[in-house]
């Protein structure tokens, strides 16, 4: 039988090729004994890509294997590479087209499938993190809402999002040691009525279509963003709901918001036994701008907007957000409900270039890593907050870890 939390007694697996990165950076050596998740995002990255922005030459079976000398008790990969990949954004456009689903499944999944099942790798909790920020895509950014793309739009008349993600349950999560989370988004995103329930009843779907909801373990918030663990100094209630920065959303931290949703989804038919997984790579907000309590007077606004740690212009903001720091250190059970605090995101990688980079990865350049940008409607037509001087998505930004080893909350 699987474990109930994988995370629970043991050690995670530190990425080599992470430690390096973080290593070559001032005063990195505090941070880079974390685990962090290898991210497989393209098929190459199967046997590893000397070659990309991203990954160095270690694929799946030099991780499992360096994970094994390490005697970790897990190891995190992120599955991310579905056909039509990142279909309201352009920073993450991925190398598959809208339709190419049966190379999904036969040149990814299949070959990660046969690396993960090998009997050598059974002592080892494999814990695979899946697509990122691609079923919400389908009920927030199509048409009818304001953020719609023809890219989502597309994606969902073909349905092979649901497709490739429940083929992926189906395959890993039919071998006895492999764990999979499902991105479920972050408070920011799904926290509104218009979105909480749709959003669990399609992850709900995916399951099914994979043939049983017990493919899923658990789902994971906030992978790759920014929301505050917790806002200790503003309470969500009739008075703030209607704040500019709150937006009548429900919830305004992802510790309130994964609990809940854990709820809903359980409500949707998944196990009570699920774990949510919250990744605080960059969801900090320490340093000097930090607030040290309640701001009570003015506007609600200003008492809000006073009051919070998250400093982003605006909670759609997503990329190389200025003024992060580094969150809660990786640790298990943390909370009720909540298998882990995971640094999926690994602390240092681009979310996206701030000017346009050609390169032969197939990023594409998003102006919401431009920091000049005003915004579109998924940000409120803000600022975008980001920082400048970014390398294309996945690529090592060393100004960036070290403002968010600068600003980490809990301090280093
Ligand atoms: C990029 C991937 C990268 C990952 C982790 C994503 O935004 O598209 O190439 O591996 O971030 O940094």
């Amino acid at each position: 039988p699987k474990a109930d939390n994988p995370y629970a007694g043991g050690t995670g697996y530190v990425n080599p090729e992470w430690r390096a990165k973080a290593n070559s950076v001032s005063g990195g050596s505090r941070i880079s004994n974390n685990p962090t998740a290898v991210w497989i995002d393209r098929i190459a990255a199967i046997n590893g890509t000397p070659d990309s922005s991203s990954n160095g030459p270690m694929g799946v079976r030099a991780h499992l294997d360096a994970a094994l000398a390490q005697g970790a008790s897990y190891i995190q990969f992120v599955i991310y590479n579905l056909p039509g990949r990142d279909c309201a954004a352009l920073a993450s456009n991925g190398e598959l087209t809208a339709t190419e689903i049966g190379r999904y499944r036969t040149e990814y999944i299949d070959p990660i499938r046969a690396i993960q099942a090998d009997a050598k790798y059974a002592g080892l909790r494999i814990i695979n993190i899946i697509e990122i920020d691609s079923l919400p895509n389908l009920i927030t950014n199509v048409s009818g809402r304001a953020g719609a793309t023809a890219a989502c739009d597309t994606m969902k008349a073909n349905g092979n999002y649901q497709t490739g993600i429940a083929y992926a349950l189906q395959r890993l999560g039919s071998i006895g040691n492999v764990y999979n989370y499902v991105d479920a988004a972050h408070h920011g995103w799904i926290g509104w009525d218009d979105n909480f329930t749709p959003t669990a009843q399609l992850l709900a779907q995916v399951a099914d279509l994979s043939g049983s909801k017990a493919n899923v373990h658990g789902f994971i918030t906030n992978t790759a963003n920014y929301s505050a663990l917790q806002e200790p100094y503003i309470t969500v209630n009739d008075t703030t709901r209607p704040s500019a920065w709150i937006d009548w959303n429900r919830y305004n931290d992802e510790l309130s918001f994964a609990q809940a949703f854990r709820t809903a989804l359980v409500g949707q038919g998944f196990a009570s036994s699920l774990g949510m997984l919250i990744d605080t790579s960059r969801n900090g907000w320490g340093g000097t701008a930090r607030p040290t309590g309640p701001v009570t007077t003015g506007t609600i606004n200003d008492q809000v907007n006073g009051s919070r740690i998250d400093r982003r212009i605006h909670k759609g903001n997503w990329c190389n957000q200025s003024g992060a720091g580094l969150g809660e250190r990786p640790r298990s059970a943390p909370a009720a409900g909540i298998d882990a605090y995971v640094w999926v995101k690994p602390p240092g990688e681009s979310d996206g270039s701030s000017t346009l980079i050609p390169n032969t990865e197939g990023k594409g350049f998003d102006r919401m890593c431009d920091p000049t940008y005003t915004g579109n409607a998924r940000n409120g037509n803000s600022m975008s907050g980001a920082l400048s001087g970014a390398p294309i998505s996945g690529a090592w930004f060393p100004a960036q870890v070290t403002q968010l080893m600068q600003n980490a909350y809990p301090a280093l």
